[in-house]
């Protein structure tokens, strides 16, 4: 490819919008570009980074068995209303209707679609396991689209569905899928850690997700430092701990006491010299309708994940004001006593407590004193906090660490959660009907790009691994208008392409240093310099952008060293 044909616009300035460098990168490299919010147009560069990930993804899924096939993006909505997710799913899901006023939506997974097709198609033993996948457009309309690639309303992912007739052929699918994502990550160069995840909207009771280690990251994770256990801190099982003694006997008795003012934990904390972890935090949640009232240690995180799954419900928000007002709560001041007709949830820590401060639901009031097992009538105490760093083990002795990262890939069991609802049977060898048990296995295609970026990028700009780079090489002639010079570029490019590699010729009218800029900021593996050098003792410089090592070898030699490098 020559680069003055090349429909690659990088940008001299970071646009304002981008925080985090993959998205920057993306758009300053001319890999991409914003058509709306969270949704990307690939440019050339960017579509060959694309498509070499897919094509990884591609062979891994085959070799695992996986047959490729294209479901539609256009659902109709009876589909979503038989498995009950076409209200679950709410405002993520991008809906539509036909010119006949019928429901449709825009696929945001495709777990219905496909149940109904093996369904109809399958019918015996004999037909399974199937490992079917695609790789194609997602639409989620997301809360907050951020971050560029990262969090897109329009997204590319793999999707595979497995589909077994017993337990053990579930885990068996669960475990090849398991194994093929390890090989894709590897072969993709991403640092990652295998986690075990909550299993939300899709479903099902055990599930992975595969984290790509990055300080920006929306996933937070821990990892035991004696045995192998890792998890998403939404699912981390916590250990509940008494806070330590009291220092001051000052607030051991219960009664009322002014806080003018004071609504926030630091605030209180702060004007009655109280440790955090001696008061309650008291929030108001709405589930399903339902007004609810969860206490946590002032100190503590809520983990809503967790309280989610534990009440078992759809939708779950904090309370709004106008909620607060019709149902006469006091904002900053709420506290589970006096609290009529509200269910009342602690997390395990709260028993533990004694002398604790909480909202009196009096304006510029609080308890203190507060003996949790006697003075507040607990429906029922769960674990409902984020772990934090330090903390045990569930699994060991060990000491959990925290970190962050990009889920890049999540696989689930899903048992007969979708063939139930959709009714996909198969018959056994003893012609009796069976619920075909399913699991399902998503990468994030584009999102896998932009988190390789995060790991892989400096000052100047993107570093690509060799087997996803958009090219392996660059060729840079100092100057186009040196003929000899020119002579010698066009020469070794049509040696290396050759050879099978695939090479960028920067035959721009451009300084040089502007197209060492751009080589840098688009990433290309190797670059060979053709200089002066090249026509006086026919030489070139190549220099490696991972390590930036430079050799400078005879140019008869360059086809035989770039091969030994990338081994095409
Ligand atoms: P998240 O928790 O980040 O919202 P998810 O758990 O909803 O993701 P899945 O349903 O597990 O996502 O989808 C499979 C994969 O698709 C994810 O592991 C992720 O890599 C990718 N993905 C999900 N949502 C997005 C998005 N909005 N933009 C880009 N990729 C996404
Ligand atoms: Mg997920």
């Amino acid at each position: 490819m020559r680069a003055s044909e090349y429909f690659a616009p990088t940008l001299r300035e970071i646009p304002s919008e981008a925080e985090i460098p993959s998205h920057q990168l993306l758009l300053k490299a001319g890999m991409v570009r914003k058509a709306a919010a969270g949704i990307y147009t690939y440019l050339p560069l960017g579509y060959r980074v694309l498509e070499k990930i897919m094509k990884i993804i591609r062979e891994e899924m085959n070799k695992a068995g996986g047959q490729e096939l294209l479901l539609p993006i256009v659902q109709p909505a009876e589909i979503w209303k038989e498995s009950g997710r076409w209200d679950v799913y709410g405002e993520e899901m991008f809906r539509l209707k036909d010119r006949h006023g019928r429901d449709f939506c825009l696929g945001p997974t495709h777990e219905e679609i496909i149940t109904i097709l093996v369904k109809s198609e399958v019918s015996s033993y004999k037909h399974l396991p199937l490992l079917l996948y695609q790789i194609q457009n997602k639409y989620r309309d997301e809360k907050r689209p951020r971050f560029g690639l990262i969090r897109g309303r329009e997204f590319i992912m793999k999707d595979l569905y497995s589909f077994d007739c017993d337990e053990e052929g579930m885990r068996k699918s669960y475990e090849k899928m398991y194994q093929a994502y390890v090989n894709v990550f590897d072969r993709c160069g991403l640092n990652y850690k295998i986690v075990e995840a909550d299993t939300g909207a899709i479903g099902g009771n055990k599930s992975h997700e595969f984290i790509a280690l990055a300080d920006t990251g929306e996933a937070e994770i821990v990892y035991c430092d004696a045995c192998d256990y890792a998890a998403n801190v939404e699912v981390t099982p916590c250990k509940p701990t008494p806070p330590k003694a009291v220092e001051s006997k000052k607030y051991i008795k219960k009664e009322l006491v002014y806080t003018p003012d004071m609504k926030s934990i630091e605030e209180i904390s702060q004007f009655l010299q109280i440790d955090p972890q001696h008061m309650i935090k008291s929030l108001i949640y709405v589930a399903d309708g339902e007004l609810i009232c969860v206490l946590i240690r002032g100190d503590r995180q809520i983990n809503e994940i967790k309280l989610k799954n534990e009440l078992g419900c759809n939708n779950l928000y904090l309370a709004t004001d106008e909620e607060f007002f019709n149902n006469n709560l006091v904002k900053g001041y709420v506290g589970p006593i006096g609290l009529e007709d509200i269910k009342i949830i602690a997390d395990l820590e709260i028993p533990l407590m004694d002398y604790a401060v909480v909202g009196a639901n009096k304006e510029d009031y609080h308890y203190v004193g507060i003996n949790p097992k006697e003075d507040i009538s607990i429906y029922e105490a769960l674990d409902l906090r984020i772990v934090e760093e330090g903390e045990p083990c569930p699994n060991c002795s060990g000491i959990l660490h925290k970190t962050r990262g990009i889920e890049v890939g999540q696989i689930f069991q899903l048992g007969d959660k979708y063939s139930e609802a959709l009714n996909a049977l198969y018959t056994d060898e003893k012609g009796e009907n069976k619920k075909i048990l399913m699991g399902c296995y998503g990468i994030g295609v584009s999102r896998t790009m932009a988190a390789i970026i995060e790991q892989y990028n400096d000052k100047d700009g993107i570093i690509w691994p060799l087997s996803i780079a958009p090219f392996h090489v660059v060729i840079i002639p100092v100057s186009e208008k040196d003929e000899k010079m020119m002579n010698a570029a066009e020469k070794i490019y049509e040696e290396l392409n050759n050879l099978g590699l695939e090479v960028m010729l920067d035959d721009r009218d451009e300084r040089a240093g502007v197209k060492f800029k751009d080589a840098d900021l688009i990433g290309y593996p190797y670059r060979i310099t053709v200089g002066k050098k090249t026509v006086t003792d026919n030489t070139v410089d190549i220099k490696s952008r991972l390590n930036g090592e430079e050799v400078t070898i005879n140019i008869n030699e360059v086809g035989n060293y770039i091969k030994s490098l990338i081994k095409v």
